[in-house]
């Protein structure tokens, strides 16, 4: 177990530093912050669950601020929509020189709001700037499609049009990456963004939008280009019900995207649905172990359970059952936890009380379901982060998969469970509500073909002897089912910030109809 290697004063320090260097106003937006909570106006509270203590109040955006927002976005569009798409480009190529520049700072800021190790936080913001190159190339790439005409001396082809101000709303879990996700390709497609982030992680979002805004300005570019609204789902309800938002790209828990999707759907918006899911592996008879174990630890335990392609379900086949579980307990036995920044960390805090209840109460649910804790579930460092939540990563055996296991509990709990059959496994696999990760590791060919088939996994991501986390951005993220649908990042994940018009143009001196229709 490791100790805290600094205090909360120490870490507001750096975390006011990074901000200073980003280029964030954070010494008026601080007072603004204390004037507004002493007088009983909303606030968000920056906090840190390095040690669970709050760091400085924010102002929330008023109604009035985020009506404003849009309002901007609104503006810049007008300008931004004609501006070429490879000279919208050269701002994402700027923003991700400024994000090269200041990936330090914005790491430092992941690891004090989220609490991931300084290894994941950098790996984070390099996600941030991978995506800015992807962006940039699609910048001249922004493709439509000619297809035949019927009619002699018709062309019939598609063009993809900027789509209007996108609403970003975020989970605290990926506080930079998921805006970086939906922003870049916007951008390049010709769209502003308005982003709402999680009322956890205020700090991160301040930072990009300042970096962004220094990229605009020395590009040229219109300002509202990317406003910033802070607070918590009110705001982020006043703006998924703007009308002037044609598309919201949502992230978050489930119950989140069915209020999200249909507000969006009442009034004939698009959404964009990043939401939860319960990611399970495979381990077949014929897998290779010492890669299975690696792979299983870093999906499970890594980010202390917190990402949405966490692996939460595990399927081992019952002849490699025992091997696999005794190697699973002696590793999750020696993960140091404790302050991610602490030499060595693997896994760091949750991210708030509430998280830690939620683990307990589906440990608590799973014991009575007739499941056995094989490692792992207690609270650490409860004398030195009294009001942090450290726990050490959980391995539980299930005789089934009983409703706990179905659901998703955001916190380091692994379930077991043992199969035979491999068609009985993909269905077990397949019977739960989300359907976002997915992997299998097996060294038959005929296992893994089966696993990725249209009759084999049912999630949006599928992998073969790779765990279920740690998507690279050049494929399109995202889940079926209650996961949402929405695919963000890379492939032809474009398309959803645009919008498509089909045209067909007559270059003949005749006006036949199509289908061969007569009208006289
Ligand atoms: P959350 O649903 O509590 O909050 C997400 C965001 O939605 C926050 O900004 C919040 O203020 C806002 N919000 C909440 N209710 C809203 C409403 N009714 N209308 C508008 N905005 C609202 O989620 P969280 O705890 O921050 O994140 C964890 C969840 O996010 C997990 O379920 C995880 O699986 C999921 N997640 C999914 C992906 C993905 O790509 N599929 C990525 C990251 C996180």
């Amino acid at each position: 177990m490791l100790g805290l290697v600094a205090g909360t004063d120490e870490i507001r320090e750096r975390a006011l530093a990074a901000l200073r260097a980003c280029g964030v106003d954070v010494d008026a937006l601080r007072t603004e912050g204390e004037a507004a909570a002493s007088a009983g106006a909303p606030v968000v509270t920056a906090r840190t669950p390095v040690t669970g203590e709050d760091l400085f109040p924010l102002p929330a955006t008023s109604a009035d601020g985020v009506a404003a927002a849009v309002g901007l976005a609104e503006g810049a569009f007008a300008v931004w929509r004609t501006t070429p798409a490879p000279v919208r480009g050269f701002l994402v190529k700027r923003l991700g020189q400024l994000l090269v520049e200041h990936l330090d700072d914005l790491a430092a800021l992941v690891t004090t709001e989220v609490g991931k190790t300084p290894s994941e936080a950098r790996g984070e913001v390099q996600e941030m700037v991978d995506v800015c190159d992807l962006a940039v190339g699609l910048s001249r790439q922004l493709t439509g499609r000619t297809m035949p005409s019927e009619r002699p001396g018709h062309r019939l082809m598609e063009t993809w049009h900027p789509l209007g101000p996108v609403a970003v709303v975020s989970a605290f879990n990926f506080p930079v990456a998921v805006w970086s996700w939906n922003s870049a390709l916007a951008l390049v497609c010709g769209d502003p963004v308005v982003w709402k982030p999680s009322e956890l992680t205020p700090l991160t979002a301040l930072a990009c939008t300042a970096l962004a805004e220094r990229a605009a300005r020395e590009c040229g570019a219109p300002e509202g280009l990317v406003p910033l609204v802070l607070g918590g789902a009110d705001v982020g309800k006043q703006l998924v019900d703007d009308p002037r938002v044609p598309l919201v790209s949502a992230t978050g828990s489930v119950p989140m995207g069915r209020d999200v999707g249909a507000r969006v759907a009442a009034r004939f918006g698009r959404t964009l649905l990043e939401l939860g899911g319960n990611n399970c592996a495979v381990v077949a008879p014929s897998a290779d172990l010492d890669l299975a174990v690696r792979g299983i630890v870093f999906a499970a335990a890594g980010t202390a359970g917190q990402r949405c392609t966490t692996l939460r379900r595990l399927l081992v086949h019952s002849s490699v059952a025992d091997e696999l579980l005794a190697r699973l307990v002696e590793v999750y036995g020696r993960l140091p936890v404790g302050d991610p920044s602490a030499e060595g960390a693997l896994v760091g805090p949750l991210v708030a009380p509430r998280a830690h209840e939620a683990m307990e109460a589906a440990l608590a649910r799973a014991r009575a379901d007739g499941g056995e804790v094989l490692v792992g579930g207690e609270r650490v460092l409860v004398d030195e982060a009294p009001a942090a939540r450290y726990v050490r990563p959980a391995v539980v055996r299930m005789p089934a998969q009983t409703d706990v296991v179905r659901t998703e509990t955001f916190a380091p709990v692994l379930y077991v469970m043992t199969y035979d059959d491999l068609d009985e496994a993909i269905a077990v696999h397949n019977d739960v509500p989300q359907g976002l990760s997915s992997a299998i590791f097996t060294l038959d060919a005929r296992e893994a073909e089966r696993w990725m088939a249209a009759d084999g996994s049912d999630c949006g991501i599928v992998n073969v002897n790779i765990g279920t986390s740690g998507a690279e951005i050049g494929g399109a993220f995202g889940g079926e089912k209650e996961t949402g649908g929405g695919r963000e990042s890379g492939s032809d994940s474009w398309r959803a910030y645009m919008r498509r018009a089909t045209n067909t143009v007559n270059h003949s001196r005749e006006l036949p109809l199509a289908q061969g229709v007569d009208f006289g």
